[in-house]
């Protein structure tokens, strides 16, 4: 066996990338599907685009690397978290698009559960805080407004899977009926601490049991593909949500490793070992991937706008062409020159959780150029993450000296030097950047013996940002910040 392929479902596209055992991409292949907006503040998928767009980039990534499925010793599934599916255990068919995780039609119903004081008794089974984000509420929307959905799901008909799920029931055509413990531990039903299904959740979300999946660990054989689907019955080993899949290929599998993707939001994530530490700054626990058959714990906090204020400086403020000049731009002026953009779009997340906040410029004088706006729209970005780190300091009574970085933005050599300085601590950057199919790719190969553990621990840093700002002025930027961010709040 010769290859090993991960299969990365995100949000916005889906793609398949082979690697071989040096841990080298040979080829890869990606497709993009449509974004369903029914209403203002719903965001849904079609599953079937879903299910098409990742039988379609299997299929090329094989025949652009030039292999056949019989040369695959694994494959390794990972993807976007929290979105919901819930189909016909007969014919595999959806009763409903799939609810994505940016989807905020059960808000309502999360901020009842919070009036009615479930906040504490979810977080301690959980880890999370009530929340429309995650799958549980989603289920319930389903099976409240589809018609005949819930005598369906009482009658033990119906399945529910978070993405993972439904693509392995498709892909061996309703042979796999599972999960990993790292995607069971985002739909707010999943006791992570007797690592079960929560029958008092269930009957909080009026959910019936018979549409749960089995739960395994991410690194597992799970089954395989259906023979009629890539020529031959490929073995799969591995499923792990996108997050933590970033982690595991960053390798940060000891206690205290952290890792920042900075997509179009940021996600923070800090392994703890063994350790479920709890948040009092507005973090979550949750579970993380292993090598072995015990999942680890995870602290994690999230930023909404990371790369998007990019996004927003190009598409909307039209002051740059494309995401690459901002970094240009912004190495062309020595300072901000005491401007701060505050990106908070949505409201601001951990740890502030202000969904009324909304983005900021501040310290503009007659001398403010384009440069001082796109350098402080990066600078943002480095100070949101800083917020982040510092509440997971506070948690795990861990001091972070080294941050593992990947996503989108981390190409960007100036948001990298200015966020080690401003964080005082190292930031490296590996040289596969696809780490969530990485991640995916190892949790596979491990389980298969195509990688042993030690053959995963060397990948190699593309660079690493030494922090170069006195301590004086971190701290006098990070005043000027807050003060911004408070501002924002006003
Ligand atoms: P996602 O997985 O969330 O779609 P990606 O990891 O693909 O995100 O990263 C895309 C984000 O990275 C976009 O928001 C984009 O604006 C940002 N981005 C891409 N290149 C750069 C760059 N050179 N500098 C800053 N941001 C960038």
């Amino acid at each position: 066996m010769k290859y090993v392929l991960a299969l990365d479902q995100g949000t916005t596209s889906t793609r398949a990338m082979v690697f071989d055992k040096a841990g080298n991409t040979v080829a890869s292949a990606q497709q993009e599907f449509k974004q369903i907006y029914p209403k203002a503040g719903r965001v849904e998928h079609s599953p079937q685009d879903i299910l098409g767009s990742a039988v379609g980039v299997i299929s090329e990534a094989l025949v652009r690397a030039g292999v056949s499925a019989q040369e695959i010793a694994a494959i390794g599934v990972t993807n976007q978290r929290e979105t919901t599916v819930v189909w016909d255990k007969k014919t595999g068919a959806p009763v409903y698009n799939a609810i994505v995780w940016q989807c905020r039609r059960t808000a309502d119903f999360c901020n009842k559960l919070r009036r009615d004081g479930f906040a504490e008794k979810i977080y301690n089974k959980t880890g999370l805080v009530p929340d429309a984000y995650f799958s549980a509420t989603k289920i319930k929307w389903i099976l409240d407004n589809v018609d005949g959905a819930r005598a369906r799901a009482e009658r033990g008909e119906l399945a529910f899977g978070t993405v993972d799920t439904f693509l392995l029931w498709h892909l061996s055509k309703g042979k796999i009926f599972a999960t990993d413990y790292t995607n069971a531990s985002r739909t707010m039903l999943f006791n992570i601490h007797t690592l079960k299904w929560d029958n008092e959740l269930l009957r909080l979300f009026d959910i019936p049991s018979a549409m749960l999946p089995a739960v395994y660990p991410s690194s597992h054989y799970y089954g395989t593909t259906d023979s009629r689907l890539f020529g031959s019955p490929v073995p799969v080993c591995g499923v792990v949500g996108d997050q933590q899949a970033a982690l595991f290929g960053q390798q940060c599998v000891r206690s205290g490793d952290v890792k920042n993707t900075y997509g179009t939001g940021c996600f923070l994530l800090m392994n703890t070992g063994d350790k479920a530490v709890k948040s009092g700054n507005g973090l979550v626990t949750t579970l993380g991937a292993t090598a072995g058959k015990k999942p680890c714990y995870v602290l994690e906090g999230s930023v909404f706008v990371g790369g998007a204020v990019v996004q927003w400086l190009r598409d909307e403020m039209r002051i740059i062409s494309s995401a690459d000049e901002s970094e240009t731009l912004a190495k062309r002026v020595p300072d901000s020159g005491g401007v701060y953009v505050v990106p908070a779009f949505t409201g601001l997340g951990a740890p502030y959780w202000n969904a009324e906040a909304r983005g900021l410029i501040t310290g503009i004088t007659r001398g403010t150029s384009r440069e001082h706006i796109v350098r402080a729209a990066l600078e943002g970005v480095a100070y949101e993450v800083c917020d982040l780190v510092s509440a997971m300091e506070k948690d795990s009574g861990i001091k972070i000296t080294r941050l593992a970085v990947d996503g989108g933005a981390s190409k960007n050599d100036f948001l990298m030097q200015f966020q080690s300085d401003v964080l005082g601590c190292t930031s490296c950057r590996p040289k596969v950047f696809e780490t969530t199919a990485l991640g995916a790719a190892y949790l596979a190969g491990l389980c298969a013996g195509y990688w042993s553990a030690a053959e995963l621990k060397n990948s190699a840093p593309d660079r690493v940002f030494k922090p170069k700002m006195s301590e004086a002025e971190r701290l006098r930027l990070l005043d000027g910040w807050h003060a911004a961010v408070s501002r924002a709040q006003s």
